[in-house]
């Protein structure tokens, strides 16, 4: 492990305990006659997890899959691992036969697996494989409850557990709870296929965090619980809030160990190892190389049939190029034995057709090659072929890039990846157009070796630079930061309402309202909210005796009216036009703008052109959608869509999202409540308002803020450690917290009496 990442881990997670959920353990006990073997999985991610938990202590709960796994714990079903130097505990779930065979190879990949890989005829679904899913996950989740402690952090990973982390959410509101998601997110018209999309999806939102491989997938995400649930999507922030609780979804490409490659592949070992396989197998020309589990997301037929077509039209590469393919039997059951038996009859096909004297095109081993011998493969090949129909990255990929030390050969990529993604100097292939397939094999192959040098040479830093630790360090920076947010405790405000009445008693207060949600309830159309008489009076009798300023994203003009007491300060438009309640301005300029302090920004009437533009292009292409609202301020614009039947949103974000390329330069595009707010980038927001009130009005006053949507929390942040607060409903950046209106109202009176 990185000493940096050792460090970081040190430093922030040395007072929490990490709690690893996963189906798989990290060691597995066999029994090898009267003895007991100790196996531990080669995969890269197994070893960085494990590297991190010896570094912070902590418990991993598995499945006890091995043997001799239960003769070896304690009562708890723990043990102390690494054999060698025990350092953290694996606790072992027990599943009995009936819940392996429904909940693992039933649900998780009959189910979850081919649905998530989009190969829908192979979902196959069964009542029962949901309800052991149900019972293997309550068993997971009941073995991380009696190992958390008061400051756990939980990180869960893959489809086996989605329903976890709500069944920890509703027994630990505090507790931190992280998800990855290692295989691809479909989009809704797949993932509706699932008979559970709603619990999957409220399972996962028991979560903080969520991470995916790719942006794609984080979006997918987005689109299916927009459609399925009733929850607030920011996808600007990329949050859901659902009954109150917000998760973050981020994309977090998974990595190797590339160092722990590069030097295999350059050792003493793997040369002697090159050469035996070279003279074992006879091997003269060009070298390809596949290794895979035997899965038929893999594509090993298409691959196959590409071969055979590259046979078939270049004859001049007989004997002259010799494909490897390394296929390590997976799951073996029904559809996998059937795959297993397709894939090696066209293999024997292929080598029928084209074998000429000892030479045969394609070499098959069909067992587990360890990663010490992999890499001899890996450094030889001229090209590696991966050719996955969807896949969440494929480690595959990367890790022949870290072992290609003479930077020689060519990776040729399925685009439908997710390693595409990254691998910038890969050839990308569609697998499913085979021609082109294998005339990107030939044209591999007569590739200039400076071209290749190149390729291989990029890739490699990149993978360097982006290695299993790093994706290890970004999740958990993620997870501190969270960390983080959680400790400022969000109390509810008349529990504890002595505690600001002691602050009233010795500060002068400012007081700050946001209008829509602290004011008025939210309601379907955003100009009908007005505010009631009774909270108007209240408001303007407040204001006889403490400064007061309603800020809101509407226009200025329109605050105004409708809060509809003069004298007083506004901001509208996030803070970009404020009234300053002198009456003398009134007659002459009704309103009278102040922008930035100072002069205004210079690219400020750019931007304003520029907002213009696009509200424009935006008319034309929401013109269909009903219901859209688009509130043009001047300054900033508001585009609501409360009323639009959830049936168009995904159509209706999609489009958004179109027009919005090209323009983020220019405009910041925040998500608020079934509204989009577009603002000039220079643009002030709601803490840049509240500060300069204060300088310019209230000069030594204690500001106590009141709001309730995303865009207060910039003044939330503003005011923090020098004022007080409020939100509607708990939010991670105010001290105190209200339920409703009503409350609001209650506790404007309650500040009439302290302060009259
Ligand atoms: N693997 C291995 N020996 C083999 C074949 C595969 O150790 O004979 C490893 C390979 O090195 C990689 C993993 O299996 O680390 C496959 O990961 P990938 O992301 O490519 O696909 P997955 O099997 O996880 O879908």
């Amino acid at each position: 492990m990185s000493e940096i990442l050792k460090a970081f881990v040190e430093e922030n997670l040395s007072e929490e305990t990490l709690i690893i959920v996963s189906n798989r353990e990290p060691y597995i006990h066999k029994k090898a006659g009267l003895e007991i073997k100790i196996e531990k999985p080669a995969s890269g991610l197994t070893s960085a997890l494990d590297n991190i938990l010896r570094a912070t202590g902590g418990t991993w709960v598995a499945w006890g899959s091995g043997s001799g796994d239960r003769e070896v714990v304690n009562g708890r079903s723990c043990i102390t691992v690494p054999p060698e130097n025990p350092s953290y505990k694996l606790k072992r779930v027990w599943l009995n036969q009936n819940l392996i065979e429904n909940y693992y190879h039933g649900y998780s990949n009959q189910v979850l697996w081919p649905l998530c890989h989009i190969t829908l005829d192979r979902v196959y679904f069964r009542k029962r494989f949901w309800e052991d899913y149900m019972k293997a996950n309550i068993s997971f989740a009941n073995a991380v409850l009696e190992e958390a402690e008061g400051n756990s952090i939980v990180w869960v990973h893959d489809y086996h557990l989605c329903l976890v982390p709500l069944i920890l959410r509703q027994k630990r509101q505090d507790m931190i709870i992280a998800h990855f998601w290692h295989i691809p997110w479909p989009d809704w018209s797949v993932f509706r296929v699932c008979p559970q999309s709603k619990e999957i999806l409220e399972g996962l939102l028991g979560n903080d965090l969520i991470g995916f491989q790719i942006p794609l997938f984080v979006k997918n995400f987005l689109d299916c619980v927009k459609e399925r649930l009733n929850a607030d999507i920011d996808y600007h922030q990329s949050t859901v809030t659902y009954r109150g609780h917000i998760t973050r979804l981020k994309a977090f490409p998974i990595s190797v160990d590339y160092e722990k490659f590069n030097s295999m592949a350059s050792s003493q070992r793997t040369e002697a190892a090159i050469k035996k396989i070279r003279d074992r197998y006879k091997l003269k020309g060009y070298i390809g190389i596949g290794v895979d589990r035997l899965e038929y997301t893999k594509a090993l037929i298409k691959r196959l049939q590409a071969i055979n077509l590259f046979f078939e039209r270049y004859e001049r590469f007989i004997k002259k190029f010799t494909f490897i393919q390394i296929a390590v039997p997976t799951r073996m059951k029904e559809p996998y034995i059937s795959y297993k038996e397709t894939v090696e009859g066209l293999i024997s096909k292929i080598n029928g057709r084209y074998s000429a004297g000892i030479w045969k095109p394609i070499i098959y081993i069909d067992e587990k090659v360890e990663h010490k011998d992999l890499v001899a493969y890996y450094r030889m090949a001229d090209v590696a072929i991966i050719s996955s129909v969807y896949d969440g990255m494929n480690l595959v990929a990367k890790e022949y890039v870290a072992s290609q030390v003479d930077e020689k050969g060519v990776l040729i990529l399925s685009e439908l990846a997710g390693a595409a993604d990254e691998l910038e100097g890969a050839m990308l292939v569609n697998p499913y157009d085979i021609e082109d397939f294998s005339e990107c094999i030939r044209k591999v192959l007569i590739m200039p070796e400076k071209e290749k040098r190149e390729r291989m040479g990029g890739l490699r830093r990149l993978v360097r630079g982006k290695d299993i630790y790093k994706w290890v360090s970004d999740i958990l920076h993620e997870i501190v930061a969270l960390l983080l947010k959680k400790n400022i405790k969000c109390l509810y405000l008349f529990d504890h309402i002595d505690e600001l009445k002691k602050r009233l008693v010795h500060n002068k207060i400012f007081l700050f309202l946001d209008y829509d949600g602290t004011l008025t309830p939210i309601i379907e159309s955003p100009d009908m909210a007005f505010i009631s008489d009774d909270m108007r009076s209240v408001i303007a009798g407040l204001k006889r005796h403490i400064p007061i300023a309603v800020i809101s994203g509407r226009g200025l003009k329109d605050i105004r009216e409708r809060t509809g007491i003069d004298d007083m300060i506004y901001a509208g438009n996030h803070g970009n036009e404020i009234w300053d309640g002198e009456k003398t301005v009134t007659t002459t300029h009704p309103l009278r703008p102040i922008h930035r302090m100072g002069a205004p920004c210079p690219e400020l009437p750019v931007n304003g052109h520029i907002l213009q533009e696009f509200l424009g292009k935006l008319k034309i292409a929401l013109s269909h959608i009903q219901g859209v609202f688009i509130e043009d301020k001047g300054i900033t614009a508001s585009i609501h869509f409360r009323k639009v039947n959830p049936k168009y949103l995904g159509e209706l974000i999609d489009r958004f999202r179109i027009e919005a390329k090209g323009y983020e330069k220019y405009l910041r595009i925040t998500t608020g409540k079934k509204v989009f707010d577009i603002r000039p980038i220079n643009a002030w927001n709601k803490g840049d308002a509240v500060s300069w009130i204060i300088k310019n009005f209230g000069e030594g006053r204690t500001p106590i803020y009141i709001g309730d949507d995303l865009t207060d929390e910039d003044a939330f942040k503003a005011i923090r450690g020098a004022g007080t607060g409020i939100c509607i409903g708990v939010c991670r950046e105010t001290e105190f917290y209200l339920t409703d209106q009503g409350e609001v109202k209650k506790f404007l009176e309650w500040m009439m009496e302290q302060v009259s």
